[in-house]
């Protein structure tokens, strides 16, 4: 109750929000890689109803055709790069080259940097390139070889196999293909708004990219990230993070030729069959909209649910934001996990990570957070102790979140001053000749009743099983979309969530 007033008077304050317009670039098109580095192809179809626009990504318009199913693909025959025989070149334009091919029985077109040529594909060997070369010079004096290269690119109708181009560019400008129409493509089956861009990178299959407009990526992306029934002002406040974490991030992938990748490591992106109507409408109404503190765009972190407190970002990842402070969190839904653990499943789990403590002896929380989260946690064997914290206080064991409690679970019943108790007999205390002391070591005798007789037995001190009770589910940092959504269904709106859950920050239309 008392957090909950505190958090309305401060609410009230940030009534009176304000849009800052700043000079944050929100980029109009963002490229997503959909196949890279080990997940690389050697082709990809593509599907449109209205035919195909070939183009390179500055804008380029190099073909277009009316097939509706064409096959892309590194221009190799048995896997090798291709000698080519040039029969005759400097068409300036794809359907004259497609005219002289025709009539000529060439093989194929072949484009390279701005201009077309008719040529034949012969295979591999220099020789057999040489000898046909020497072949067609009885007829054409002027046709001639060029070397294989690793920028090829094929594309070729998916029905007849008939080769339509054989791109290449050796500026570094890449292939971009959309519809002819503008609308959306199926690439390997799965829809995708925008174009998509290929890129041979030297000795390695076809790295594919989804480029689209930063809106059409979040329209996919936000009903990934938050259930889209959600209330309308949650969906706004998972779009406005989303779109600052792209942003933000756009840099991640520069190496290999895109932003983001699409799956987890980035935001999930899975293309059109996922958008909702809802989470567009959020998407369209926070158009541009980003979050900034001190003018500058923020790390937008955010979980599934904080278990009422969020965390200080330095209790997870170690170095501090200002603006990703610990916050109550009213309406966040209760979240609580329980996992049943022993020694075992956590050696096999320690050891599946790299750490071999032997036998177990102890789990033992060090020290929590202020919001209750395990900051430490040692965990003991018989041939090492070693202290997890932060993060790592969670991911060690692969629990739900930070916000847990160990309750061991070797109880046993003894006799006390107080009568019988069912307890955990590891620190606790005895009672004995030397009056009360502490219950040391592994194991303990204790004298117990069995059929009327008094019979002493060993028990073990330390419980070898426990129950991990927690709250939560993820970091609990940033937002809570759980506490997000609680906020939303009682009339907050996005502008204040946001500023609930980031300390200080602004919502900045970028340009
Ligand atoms: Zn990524
Ligand atoms: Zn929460």
């Amino acid at each position: 109750m008392r957090y909950k007033s505190i958090f309305l008077i401060g609410i009230m304050l940030l009534m009176s929000c304000i849009f800052v317009q700043a000079d944050i670039a929100v980029p109009e098109t963002i490229k997503i890689g959909l196949k890279y580095g080990s997940t690389a192809v050697k082709s990809v179809n593509l599907k449109n109803n209205n035919g195909f626009r070939i183009g390179t990504e500055s804008g380029k318009q190099v073909a277009v055709l009316d097939e509706t199913n064409i096959m892309v693909e590194k221009a190799q025959i048995n896997n090798e790069e291709t000698y080519l025989i040039i029969e005759k070149g400097g068409f300036l334009d794809y359907n004259s080259a497609l005219t002289y091919t025709e009539e000529n029985k060439n093989d194929m077109i072949y484009y390279e940097d701005n201009v077309f040529y008719a040529a034949r594909e012969k295979i591999m060997n220099h020789t057999d390139a040489n000898n046909l070369l020497w072949e067609i010079r009885q007829t054409n004096p002027s046709a001639y070889m060029i070397e294989p290269n690793q920028k090829r690119i094929r594309i070729s109708d998916q029905k007849s196999g008939q080769t339509k181009l054989v791109f290449s560019e050796q500026t570094g400008e890449n292939l971009e293909i959309a519809s002819k129409n503008g609308g959306t493509l199926l690439i390997d089956s799965v829809e995708y708004r925008g174009s998509v861009v290929f890129i041979r990178q030297d000795a390695s299959d076809m790295t594919v990219i989804s480029k689209v407009s930063m809106n059409e990526y979040l329209y996919s992306v936000t009903p990934s990230e938050i259930p889209a029934g959600s209330g309308l002002e949650a969906l706004k406040a998972q779009a406005v993070c989303a779109r600052t974490y792209a942003v933000q991030n756009s840099g991640r992938h520069a190496s290999m030729g895109f932003s983001l990748c699409d799956s987890q490591h980035c935001q999930v992106y899975k293309g059109v069959s996922w958008e909702k109507d809802s989470t567009t409408q959020a998407v369209n109404e926070t158009n541009k909209q980003v979050l900034t503190y001190d003018g500058k765009i923020i790390t937008a972190v955010y979980s599934a649910s904080c278990g009422g407190r969020t965390e200080d970002v330095e209790n997870v990842w170690g170095s501090p934001h200002p603006y990703l402070k610990s916050v109550e969190d009213p309406y966040c839904k209760d979240v609580s996990w329980e996992l049943p653990l022993d020694f075992s499943t956590i050696n096999q789990t320690l050891l599946a990570k790299g750490y071999d403590f032997g036998n177990l002896q102890s789990l033992e929380i060090l020290e929590r957070t202020p919001t209750g989260r395990v900051l430490k946690i040692q965990i003991t064997g018989d041939k090492m102790t070693k202290v997890f914290e932060r993060e790592q206080a969670r991911t060690i064991l692969n629990l739900k979140s930070q916000f847990y409690d160990i309750v061991p679970q070797n109880t046993f019943r003894i006799l006390t001053a107080s009568g019988f108790l069912y307890w955990n007999l590891g620190g606790r205390e005895k009672l004995d000749a030397n009056g009360i002391t502490k219950i040391e070591g592994n194991a303990v005798t204790v004298l117990t009743v069995e059929n009327g007789e008094v019979v002493p037995k060993t028990l073990p001190t330390v419980s070898e099983s426990f129950v991990i009770k927690g709250e939560g589910n993820g970091h609990g940092v940033g937002m809570c979309q759980n506490g997000a959504i609680g906020l939303a269904d009682h009339g907050y709106s996005y502008e204040q969530i946001l500023k609930h859950y980031y300390t200080g920050v602004e919502i900045t239309t970028g340009k």
